[in-house]
């Protein structure tokens, strides 16, 4: 496999002289490395005409992003590019939302007939079938420009699959890594609030990829949106993540916020009892 910056480094470097002074758009997710990306590429002078955001919804009025990170996104990420920089972020609208494609019916393939249901860990139809569709039209109506993405210089396989004509990965052309990005947005109060060691990356908060503390952490926070997903969860013909359902995970983390109630109380009698 091709090293990042090693085996690569001369057609990247021909990349970069290439886009000197093209117009190029920064596709941000307003995740670490691409809010790492667009300061970046801000900064070494490219001519960067505007940032991109696709804004995946949940239902016509929930976005598919953890609320905390949509308040970051519109209410310190966009206004911080425009006063700073001068640089508006375009907004894309998906013609579909979540809740539309989770209960859409297949047409074909061996589900024919069934509705879509939870998005498979294989082949995530909200990345391909809501958003990709969605940026893809967009590119397709603002030709000529460059495309910025973050991938960072320690994100080797994609650093390989993505260096291509038309995008340009500043990271990796400046070696940055993933927690060098991270660096970079937080030395300008730009760290997205909802990183942890617990939850290193962004993305929907219906995500099946999500670890159980997360789904635990979602729970606890947006009870109203764990409520959205046991509800839709009744009509899915697939289970939510290959170890459960939303309902089985319901029990298994209700029954742990019960093991957890039950031993602060006893400890709380023992330390208020004492041990004479
Ligand atoms: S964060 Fe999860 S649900 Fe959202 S597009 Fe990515 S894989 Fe799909």
């Amino acid at each position: 496999m091709q090293r990042a910056g090693e085996d690569n480094a001369e057609q990247l470097t021909l990349f970069r002289e290439m886009d000197k002074g093209a117009p190029c758009v920064v596709s941000c997710s307003f995740g670490k490395d691409s809010l790492a990306s667009a300061i970046v590429a801000l900064e070494t002078g490219m001519n960067v005409q505007k940032i991109m955001f696709c804004h995946v919804m949940f239902d016509e009025g929930i976005s598919a992003e953890m609320p905390e990170q949509e308040r970051f996104i519109f209410n310190t990420a966009i206004p911080y590019f425009r006063n700073r920089y001068g640089v508006e972020t375009e907004i894309i609208h998906p013609a579909m939302t979540v809740v539309e494609h989770f209960y859409k019916v297949r047409q074909d393939g061996k589900n024919a007939g069934q509705i879509y249901g939870w998005p498979t860990l294989r082949g995530c139809w909200v990345n391909s079938n809501i958003k990709l569709r969605a940026i893809k039209k967009w590119k397709r109506s603002n030709p000529g420009l460059l495309e910025v993405v973050g991938i960072a210089a320690d994100e080797e396989e994609r650093v390989v699959r993505k260096t291509v004509a038309g995008k340009v990965l500043v990271l990796n052309e400046q070696g940055y890594t993933e927690r060098d990005a991270a660096e970079i947005c937080a030395r300008r109060g730009l760290l997205p609030p909802i990183y942890s060691v617990d939850r290193p990356r962004t993305g929907c908060w219906f995500c099946q990829m999500q670890r159980t503390s997360q789904l635990a952490e979602l729970r606890h926070k947006h009870p109203e949106l764990w409520a959205r997903m046991l509800e839709m969860d009744k009509d899915s013909p697939f289970p939510f993540k290959y170890r459960g359902t939303v309902q089985e995970y319901e029990r298994r983390l209700a029954e742990a916020d019960d093991d957890a109630a039950f031993w602060a109380r006893v400890r709380a009698i023992n330390d208020e009892s004492g041990c004479e």
